[in-house]
């Protein structure tokens, strides 16, 4: 086999098509593989389109640096390319003394990560979001949301431009370490066929630690072990839409940040996602979750929504490093030059904020490609 492409990128979710378009260039040959019809199937279009501000993560973490700099990058490059965004704002509210106390505590984490806050009085929060109920609150203005499917259009079409491929219906299923690369070895319509690539970079989202494992990792070892938790969400009819200004959080109480007020950039108001872990792949969805929606602390703080204004609406599933129970885990960016595996690069864990995250990761990875090409 003599012809070795430069660059192969697993997976056409944000993430993988972030990467595509920063580091395809007309003098490399960048092939992008998804194993689904289209890209972007899984978490990256069934997420809450939120632009994070950088509030929860911990200090120097690669979430927090990458949400704070993928924030200001994605609404640069929103801005100068018509993708749909709008910069609303969020509030986080409390509802009683007990996470009045950890509001605080989110308050200082945020400003210690440079997010700018502000705390808001009773008569501010009347006077932002006069249908909110809370007995404190703090104001993030950077916060907003984002048309997912446009952005991803975006990348894919700035990639493109820059000669980058893309195969869909093809399921990278081994990677074998060679002497000038990696052979890997792909299942698709007509059968199975395999080619040399120099640079691999594993972006294949809930799949990314199997992906990991087919280089010879071993991920128990490594802590590349992915857990998915499905998320639900439940849409609000009523035109309630019309009596919230801005996104509302709650305190966080269990997985992830809490079941909130998602918008979209046509105002279309859900709640959720409502978070449990799951063995399976599986976005069904029904009603028997409800009672869990109404028990949410966002329900306390948002009294004019009714049991019968939800309906279930669509789900989607994250790939966490986090198992039940454990504490905070960041993402993993690693070129595995110390795993034996040089010019391998994975993103494992590229759970929320990984939308937001996404230009500033994609710059990241092509200066650890640039040092390899
Ligand atoms: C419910 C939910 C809410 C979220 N909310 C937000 C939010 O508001 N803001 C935010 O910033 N982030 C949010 N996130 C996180 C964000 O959606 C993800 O971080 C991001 O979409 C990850 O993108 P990805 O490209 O890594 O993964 P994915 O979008 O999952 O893409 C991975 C791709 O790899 C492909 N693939 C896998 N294995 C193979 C293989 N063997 N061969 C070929 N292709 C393969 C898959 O088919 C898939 O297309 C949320 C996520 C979820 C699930």
């Amino acid at each position: 086999m003599s012809h070795i492409v430069d660059i192969t990128i697993i997976g056409a979710g944000v993430i993988g098509l972030a990467i595509a378009s920063q580091v395809a260039r007309k003098s490399r040959e960048v092939y992008v593989l998804e194993k689904n019809e289209t890209f972007g199937q899984e978490q990256s279009s069934r997420n809450s389109e939120v632009i994070h501000a950088g509030i929860y993560y911990k200090k120097d973490s690669l979430k927090a640096k990458m949400c704070l700099e993928g924030n200001g990058l994605l609404y640069e490059l929103c801005e100068k390319n018509g993708i749909a965004y709008k910069k609303c704002g969020k509030i986080i509210v409390a509802t009683n003394e007990t996470e009045a106390r950890e509001l605080e505590i989110i308050y200082r984490r945020g400003k210690d990560n440079g997010v700018p806050l502000k705390v808001l009085s009773q008569r501010e929060m009347c006077q932002l979001e006069p249908n909110m109920r809370g007995i404190a609150a703090f104001l993030s203005p950077t916060t907003g949301i984002v048309d997912s499917h446009a952005l991803m259009m975006y990348f894919l079409g700035k990639a493109r431009d820059n000669g980058m491929q893309i195969a869909y219906k093809t399921n990278v299923i081994g990677i074998e370490k060679v002497s000038s690369g990696y052979e890997v070895r792909v299942k698709e319509l007509f059968g199975d066929f395999s080619f040399i690539t120099r640079v691999v970079i594993n972006c294949a989202g809930l799949y990314s630690d199997k992906v990991a494992e087919m280089a010879g990792i071993n991920i128990d070892k490594a802590n590349y072990k992915l857990h998915w938790c499905k998320g639900e969400y439940y849409s609000v009819s009523g035109g309630k839409n019309r009596l919230i200004n801005r996104l509302i959080y709650p305190v966080p109480t269990g997985i992830s940040v809490g079941v909130h007020v998602c918008l979209d950039v046509d105002w279309r108001l859900r709640l959720g996602p409502l978070f449990y872990y799951v063995k399976e792949i599986n976005y069904k969805l029904d009603d028997s979750r409800k009672t869990d929606f109404l028990k949410s602390n966002m329900m306390q703080a948002l009294p004019f929504i009714e049991s019968y204004d939800l309906e279930p609406e669509s789900s989607g599933i994250m790939a966490m490093l986090q198992a039940k129970g454990e504490g905070f885990r960041d993402f993993i960016i690693r070129h595995e030059y110390e795993r034996g595996l040089p010019g391998f690069i994975n993103l494992v864990g590229i759970e929320t904020p990984g939308l937001t995250a996404s230009p500033a990761i994609a710059r990241y990875v092509s200066i650890l490609v640039d040092e390899l090409l």
